[in-house]
């Protein structure tokens, strides 16, 4: 093919290609410009999860009428004059760019009248091809509808993920925009229901309530630190207070939401030994930096940024999250007044805490011999072969540790997780039930309520199904709140409202797993939450019983989510380790 420079259709679709990825990605754009415009108020209409329609109002500067058909031009902008002043933005548009890219995949129209203007105008733009502008009644401010999005680019459709992901990522969005601008009133519908309202009135815990619930709002500890005119603040999770990923953790700085690995990368590091491995804080800060060093235009969807100066930011972070730690840790628990004043207490903090230092200090436990951590089956042979890993009949020992059981088998001896082992036991028998379609459920005498952040109640709704089929009995109770009336009587013991939060916790990962794989991962979940803890102390009857399910199972050697329930000592390792073999 020749060499041709682009029709303006295609190149603006190319364009709106890299803003536009997916309906949270129009709403973030009319977010900022919303705000730029200095609005007091946002309007969020959703429907059918941004695809249908997604509508924006404001109560901000609106645009003059001579200016409307400027606005959605392609690299018209308002926010922006030179190269120079890319350097120091303080908008958070500035491309012009926005705008024409989204009218370039919808069906678009803005209405809008200028503050003090005596009528207002309207303009209809259908994939890319503007109308004239007309003049129209309203309001001072600006609403801008999106319809039919992607209508002509199928191609892009078929990207989009689960409804229920792009709703959760559009209530994520909004509500943490929210956070950034306590001092604007939002509120956002999803099919005519109101999925988040904030007053305005400044007061961030009020809308962390809504993003993270009641209980972890409270709990969440607030940073405030400056350095050199560069400021932090926000909240961080206590230590007591994890995630299995990195997701809850959310950076704005001046005003704009980015994702930074580096920045959250120092954030983790400042829970250093604080933490198990593989949980995460929850954190939502908010950076003031002079707009001079950060570097705003690397990203198409502005969602990344460059500092002049990295270290003194990842710094900034580090210091600030470890302060606020240092601080209030270790979390007060309930119930404990004696444990908690004393813990209470300020730590002294070591102004010259190196985290590198620190690092380094890390100490492992006593390693065992290599041997002993490889899977039975690969260390000798055993002397009874049993069928699919199968356990022989074990003699309980005792406990170890309040966490651990021994056993002794014809074959060596046996170490085993009681809370893996549990684990293991409940997630066989619900299966079983499950199979055999006849759970016994146990009714609450009081049902509890659980109250989910927005995006998260929409993630839960699409597993209502599989705990319903797994003996939950629970219903919508509210917005975002559900209430669990009975649940698989197997699982008595626990409390209710926690097992339901985690099975939130990481669905977005996957979105569309088989119906069987959801029931089996959500009973997987569940009962690790109903196991018996490590540091549980076990009577003697308990950990009877318990090695003797275990000995039922299927894949007694494994909990659910494939870590070893035991460590096996073959006798034949057992006899080289003491030198009684080999030597011969
Ligand atoms: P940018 O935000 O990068 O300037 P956009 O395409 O998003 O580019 O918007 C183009 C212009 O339209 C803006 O510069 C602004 O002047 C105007 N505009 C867009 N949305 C609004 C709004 N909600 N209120 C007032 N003016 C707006
Ligand atoms: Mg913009």
């Amino acid at each position: 093919m020749p060499i041709q420079i682009l029709s303006d259709d295609v190149a603006s679709q190319i364009a709106a290609g890299e803003v536009v990825e997916r309906p949270a990605s129009v709403v973030k754009e009319l977010l900022e410009n919303s705000l730029d415009a200095g609005a007091r108020s946002i309007n969020i209409r959703i429907e059918g999860a941004g695809q249908r329609l997604i509508e924006v109002s404001d109560d901000g500067d609106g645009i003059s009428q001579g200016e409307l058909t400027l606005a959605v031009a392609r690299h018209a902008t308002s926010k922006l004059r030179t190269a120079e002043d890319l350097f120091h933005i303080t908008t958070l548009g500035f491309r012009g760019e926005a705008l024409a890219s989204i009218a370039s995949v919808s069906r678009f129209s803005i209405t809008t009248r200028r503050t003090g203007a005596e009528v207002g105008s309207h303009i209809r733009v259908e994939g890319g091809a503007a109308r004239p502008v007309e003049g129209a009644g309203g309001p001072e401010g600006t609403e801008v509808r999106v319809e039919d999005l992607f209508f002509n680019v199928p191609a892009r459709l078929k990207f989009l993920k689960h409804d229920s992901t792009e709703r959760g990522q559009i209530d994520g969005l909004v509500t943490r925009y929210a956070l950034a601008y306590p001092q604007v009133r939002f509120q956002l519908w999803q099919d005519n229901r109101a999925t988040l309202k904030t007053s305005g009135n400044g007061d961030r815990r009020e809308i962390l309530a809504q993003l993270y619930g009641i209980e972890i709002a409270r709990q969440l500890l607030e940073v405030n630190s400056d350095e050199d005119g560069r400021h932090m603040n926000g909240f961080i999770s206590p230590v007591a207070l994890t995630r299995s990923n990195r997701r809850d953790i959310t950076f704005f700085i001046n005003g704009r939401w980015v994702q930074s690995v580096p920045l959250t990368t120092a954030l983790v590091q400042a829970y250093h030994t604080l933490l198990m491995v593989g949980r995460f804080p929850l954190a939502v800060v908010f950076l003031n930096l002079p707009p001079e060093e950060v570097d705003v235009n690397v990203h198409p969807a502005k969602a990344e940024v460059r500092f002049r100066e990295p270290e003194r930011i990842f710094s900034l972070v580090q210091r600030g999250t470890r302060r606020a730690l240092l601080a209030y840790s270790p979390v007060p628990s309930i119930g404990l007044p004696q444990w908690q004043t004393a813990a209470a207490q300020p730590r002294v903090i070591d102004p010259a805490w190196d985290m590198a230092a620190d690092l380094k200090s890390d100490s492992r436990p006593a390693e065992l011999p290599e041997e002993a951590l490889v899977p039975s089956e690969t260390v000798g042979a055993a002397p009874v072969e049993l069928p699919s890993g199968q356990l022989p009949l074990l003699r309980l020992i005792g406990q170890v540790g309040l966490s651990y059981l021994v056993a002794e088998g014809p074959d060596g001896l046996y170490l085993i997780d009681q809370h893996a082992a549990h684990e293991r036991v409940l997630f066989e028998r619900l299966m079983k039930q499950v199979a055999g379609k006849s759970i016994p459920a146990q009714a609450l005498i009081e049902p509890a309520v659980v109250t989910f952040p927005p995006q998260q109640a929409g993630l839960f709704s699409h597993q209502m199904d599989a705990l319903e089929h797994i003996g939950f009995q629970i219903e919508p109770f509210g917005p975002a709140s559900f209430r669990v009336r009975a649940i698989p009587a197997l699982l008595v013991s626990m409390d209710p409202a926690a097992a339901l939060r985690v099975l939130v916790e990481d669905f977005e990962e996957d979105e569309n797993p088989l119906r069987s794989e959801i029931e089996g991962r959500v009973a997987a979940r569940v009962c690790k939450r109903a196991a018996v803890k490590a540091g549980q102390a076990m009577s003697i009857e308990e950990q009877k019983k318990l090695v003797a399910d275990l000995e039922t199972c299927q894949s007694p050697r494994t909990c659910p989510h494939g870590r070893p329930t035991m460590i096996h000592l073959s006798v034949d390792l057992l006899e080289r380790q003491f030198g009684r073999r080999g030597s011969r």
